[in-house]
């Protein structure tokens, strides 16, 4: 695509856009009385409009039924994981029976650890990225030493080459072959979050089965944001959370995938609550424990409604705009991110920054902006300007323009900021 930078042009691909009344549907915060910039969809996304309505619907069944609301509520509480299982499978590209929504992103990690991280003597070790998300280090570390493992030589880390900040897909693939005799799990992030980098998850999967172990990810940053067919790549188990692309509030409810291969596996090891006991038989209080088939299977207690809810409705907006489109206008934002940056750059010898996100297909909407020494300054001035953007130490900006809510305006006007900044 050619781009100008002007707002004329920035104008014009917001008209041609097919998402683009979706912004309508969504609360832009505030700065100065202007919308803001807001490019940090990444860590929070925003609140839907009909969040709101959709809390109060089941604050008014239990106030109305109490109890009964588990049965005779509009949306029935007993099936309410029920309602967001078709369309967030849908987001991550699998079956119904391999999805399910429940507890937190970390929390599910570790139930998933549990059925699919089984060291034995001779296969133990697990390959992750270096530098993951801090909980996803601490998840590894713990589930390593649980298993009477030492971290130091069970965890393979997977680094970028010296003076490169991605990973190279040769690199992954190769440590993984280099290990292909001691490996139990090779997991890893779909986006790394510090980078951008989108990990070629089919072929990492491919290569982690040839070499016998399970592959797993976490998909934080990928749910959403890029195109995902879990199904088909045959990835074993995955979670992601629903605040970040997904919109659905602080700190609520995740999603949880098990391949539909391991749906009627009762011999898979797994903490075990009511929830993912079998339906039909959950209310005898029986005895027992017969999981219900598919990732159903791995919830533990009965699901928090309220955040369900809002995930619900968030949820119903992704199906109205579809994945495929907002995969496409993802790229197309961040194409024009990138175009408008080294626009500035070129004008402005003020600033240094340098894109280390790597070119598609290895990213999504996210653009990571690595400054100088003044980079702290740069951000500061962006800050005060209406931008809402991400600062990461030592010195990274993380910049993700959202299809269902950013413009190619809110682009063209950062653009203009970095233009006229001056120290
Ligand atoms: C955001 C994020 C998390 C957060 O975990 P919670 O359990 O939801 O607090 C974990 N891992 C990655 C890769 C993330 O990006």
């Amino acid at each position: 695509m050619n781009f100008e930078n002007s707002l004329f042009h920035a104008q014009a691909l917001d008209q041609a856009d097919v998402l683009n009344s979706f912004r309508n549907q969504f609360f832009i915060p505030q700065v100065n009385g202007n919308d803001s910039l807001y490019f940090t969809g990444n860590s929070l996304g925003l609140q839907p409009k009909a969040a709101a309505e959709a809390i109060q619907t089941e604050l008014e069944d239990w106030k109305n039924l109490g109890v009964e609301g588990h049965f005779e509520g509009k949306n029935p509480w007993f099936h309410y994981h029920k309602f967001l299982t078709e369309n967030a499978a849908k987001i991550v590209g699998a079956k119904p029976i391999e999805v399910v929504v429940m507890n937190q992103l970390t929390s599910n990690l570790h139930f998933l650890f549990v059925s699919f991280y089984r060291p034995s003597s001779k296969r133990y070790k697990i390959i992750m990225e270096a530098a993951a998300f801090p909980s996803d280090m601490y998840l590894v570390e713990s589930q390593v030493k649980f298993h009477g493992y030492n971290p130091e030589d069970a965890i393979i880390e997977v680094k970028p080459r010296a003076g490169e900040y991605a990973l190279r897909h040769e690199d992954i693939l190769n440590t993984i072959e280099t290990h292909k005799d001691e490996l139990a799990l090779v997991f890893f992030s779909g986006v790394q979050y510090y980078t951008g980098q989108v990990f070629n998850i089919k072929e990492i999967t491919q290569k982690g089965h040839a070499c016998g172990a399970v592959v797993g990810f976490d998909l934080a940053h990928a749910a959403g944001n890029i195109a995902l067919k879990l199904n088909e790549w045959q990835v074993d188990f995955a979670a992601w959370c629903s605040y970040k692309y997904l919109n659905s509030g602080p700190g609520s409810v995740a999603g949880a995938f098990v391949h539909e291969k391991h749906a009627n596996d009762n011999t898979l090891p797994r903490f075990a609550g009511w929830w993912g006991h079998h339906e039909d038989e959950r209310f005898k209080m029986l005895k027992g424990f017969i999981p219900e088939a598919g990732a159903a299977g791995w919830q533990l207690s009965n699901a928090p409604i309220l955040s369900m809810s809002v995930h619900k409705c968030s949820l119903d907006i992704f199906e109205k705009a579809g994945m495929e489109n907002i995969v496409k206008k993802g790229q197309q934002l961040n194409a024009f991110l990138q175009f408008v940056i080294e626009e500035a750059l070129q004008s402005n010898m003020t600033i240094q920054l340098k894109i280390i996100t790597p070119a598609l297909p290895e990213r999504g909407c996210q653009i990571s902006l690595l400054t100088d020494e003044n980079g702290k300054e740069l951000f500061d001035y962006l800050t005060k300007n209406g931008v809402i953007a991400d600062w990461r130490n030592p010195n990274v900006i993380r910049m993700a323009p959202v299809p269902l809510y950013n413009t190619f305006e809110d682009i063209y006007h950062f653009g203009q900021l970095l233009k006229t900044y001056k120290k």
